[in-house]
């Protein structure tokens, strides 16, 4: 089992001996906040830290949950365990809306757009006469199960724990299941992961609602915790300090969010107490120390203070239980000889410069076409071309028989056209296995919410087997449990080759596969190639080994300057006079 898990456990087990302690109430008071807290940065930990999101916002999806069953308990009388519901409703509407307009942008525009958001929310909880204006709503009662008061001492500590908890299950799972693997292939740019069939826009809507989902319910714990709600404690500051715990704890962690949350509002009291006896005035030097804290934790402990547990944990193995699973289904292939891609004058222009000038070629099943060239030949862009990660100026490509100039990427993919990246591309912190059984992701279907709930597990076999399966294939069963960060050039190049073979392609795009290998791991890649095509496998290939490439290739496209210099056997480019002087005759 995963260590964060196994913990998590143990923290399970804590909850109800430390109800029964005789703690005094403050403790249990500030258990209960810690608890509160932590679970608007466990959405953080899977925005930010998993999904490289950053939100200032989260105070304010903390205030939709709390002024939700704030009026609707106070003015409708409804009770508040459907009004948990009705404010995860407003929360969802709200997130989903400012998600799908700012998730689009890149870069610092959606930390920009939580703290505007979050400005917002707070200038209308402070200006709407219905919500009490900057006094807030106040009254609120407790909450209560069949009659019996939970107040806001122990019970409420079992409740809001359980949640707490319960929230860390499930996104533990999440992260372990073919969502998850989506979700964690965010941080690395789009371009791979929209090359494995995964739509990135999409992922990044669905963490950005299910972390302003955790905060609203935080926020309906809350507001029933405090029995009043006011505006202060949704404000912008409040969603900075929200990151300052997730970022402090380790946002990168299920467990930094509760380390973060409880050493900072510890720390937030005491320096509350001390701070103003020490300056001699009173005023929120807290948060300077904060600030002060949090640049010094990101310059010298940048994963945060769970961190340095993590990396003292051993890693237990996975265990290995998808030996009897189902084969995932397989594609019909074409049968040999058929054409399987026509290129037609493809185009790319960048500004002035014509990247890739009106290329055109033919690629027929169970061949190895290899595309070669010097250096800035256009042969990566050919390649984006082909596979939808790059717009076509012009021109058109045909794909076993379906035009597919203008699908994007992910389409391409799940029509089995799999590819690698000539700077390999993959999820450094999870195993070689689990990088694999991302190609998979397009033949499988389950979601977030079988995911939490660990109804997957059949289907995640299934994507098991598929990788180790294929990992095998290519001679790489030794490394399935190594993270793949760990790995050398040699066989971080053959894992991605093995992840584009679990998408079950019919058609497999290879650039530079030798670069960075040593003589015997080449010698090793051509004989996985030869294997490949012996199985019937159509490959296209970018290469600059020319004794690879002249030993595997059927047939070879010569590009020079974006252009298409020539194309013919491999003896015949070896003879032609042009390859020589273009090409052949620097590199040899
Ligand atoms: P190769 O893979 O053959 O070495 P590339 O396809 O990577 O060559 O590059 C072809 C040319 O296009 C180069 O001059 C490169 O600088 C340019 N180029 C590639 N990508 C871009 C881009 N995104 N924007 C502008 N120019 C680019
Ligand atoms: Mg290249």
């Amino acid at each position: 089992m995963n260590n964060q898990k196994l913990f998590i456990w143990l923290l399970a087990a804590a909850v109800p001996v430390i109800a029964l302690l005789p703690l005094p109430d403050f403790w249990i008071a500030q258990l209960n906040y810690i608890g509160l807290y932590a679970l608007v940065c466990l959405g953080l930990v899977l925005l930010t830290g998993v999904g490289g999101l950053t939100s200032f916002g989260q105070a304010a999806f903390v205030g939709v949950g709390a002024y939700t069953t704030a009026w609707l308990t106070l003015n409708t009388g409804m009770s508040p365990w459907l009004t948990l519901f009705v404010g995860l409703g407003l929360t969802a509407i709200s997130a989903i809306v400012v998600g799908a307009i700012t998730l689009r942008m890149s870069g610092h525009y959606l930390p920009l757009a939580t703290i505007a958001w979050g400005l917002s929310l707070y200038y209308l909880m402070g200006n709407l006469d219905a919500l009490g204006k900057y006094d807030g709503l106040l009254g609120l009662k407790s909450l209560s199960i069949g009659g019996i008061d939970i107040g806001q001492g122990r019970l409420f500590f079992v409740l809001t724990w359980t949640l707490l908890i319960a929230g860390a299950i499930a996104l533990l799972n999440l992260l372990d299941s073919r969502p998850g693997r989506a979700i964690r292939s965010l941080k690395g740019g789009s371009q791979m992961a929209e090359a494995m069939g995964i739509s990135t826009f999409r992922y990044k809507v669905t963490i950005f609602l299910i972390a302003a989902l955790f905060a609203s319910v935080a926020g309906w714990l809350l507001a029933h915790f405090q029995r009043t709600v006011n505006p202060s404690a949704f404000g912008l500051k409040m969603g900075i300090e929200y990151l300052f715990m997730a970022v402090i704890g380790g946002v990168g962690y299920v467990w930094g969010a509760i380390v973060g949350a409880g050493l900072i509002k510890l720390l937030d009291d005491y320096l509350q107490v001390a701070l103003p006896a020490l300056i001699g005035t009173s005023g929120s030097y807290e948060v300077i120390v904060f600030g002060v804290a949090m640049v010094l934790v990101l310059k010298y402990l940048p994963e945060g203070i769970w961190s340095l547990v993590a990396r003292k944990l051993p890693r237990p193995p996975r265990k290995m239980d998808w030996q009897d699973a189902e084969p995932l289904s397989t594609r019909t292939k074409p049968a040999l000889g058929e054409l399987v891609l026509r290129i037609d004058k493809i185009r790319k222009q960048f500004g002035g410069l014509t990247a890739v000038n009106d290329i055109s070629f033919d690629l027929h099943a169970g061949k190895i076409v290899g595309l070669i060239g010097p250096n800035g030949a256009g042969k990566s862009t050919t390649f984006n071309l082909i596979t939808g990660a790059l717009s076509k100026t012009s021109g058109q490509v045909n794909y076993r028989g379906q035009d597919i100039t203008s699908l994007p990427s992910r389409e391409i993919s799940r029509l089995g056209m799999a590819r690698t990246f000539q700077h390999v591309k993959m999820i450094p912190d999870m195993t070689v296995l689990e990088n694999v059984a991302l190609g998979a992701y397009t033949r499988g279907e389950s979601g977030v919410i079988s995911s939490m709930l660990r109804t997957n597990t059949a289907e995640e076999q299934r994507f098991m087997r598929e990788a180790q399966h294929q990992l095998e294939r290519i001679g790489m069963g030794n490394y399935l449990h190594e993270l793949a960060g760990n790995l050398s050039m040699g066989p971080q190049r053959l894992m991605e080759i093995a992840r584009a073979l679990c998408c079950d392609p019919a058609l497999l795009l290879l650039d530079e596969p030798a670069a960075g290998l040593r003589h015997k791991e080449k010698r090793e890649l051509a004989q996985v190639l030869r294997q490949l095509q012996g199985e019937g496998m159509s490959i296209l290939l970018v290469e600059h080994d020319m004794d690879l490439v002249m030993e595997v290739c059927d047939h070879l496209v010569v590009m020079e300057f974006g252009t298409l210099l020539t194309q013919g056997s491999p003896a015949e480019i070896q003879a032609s006079p042009a390859v020589r002087a273009a090409y052949l005759g620097t590199e040899h």
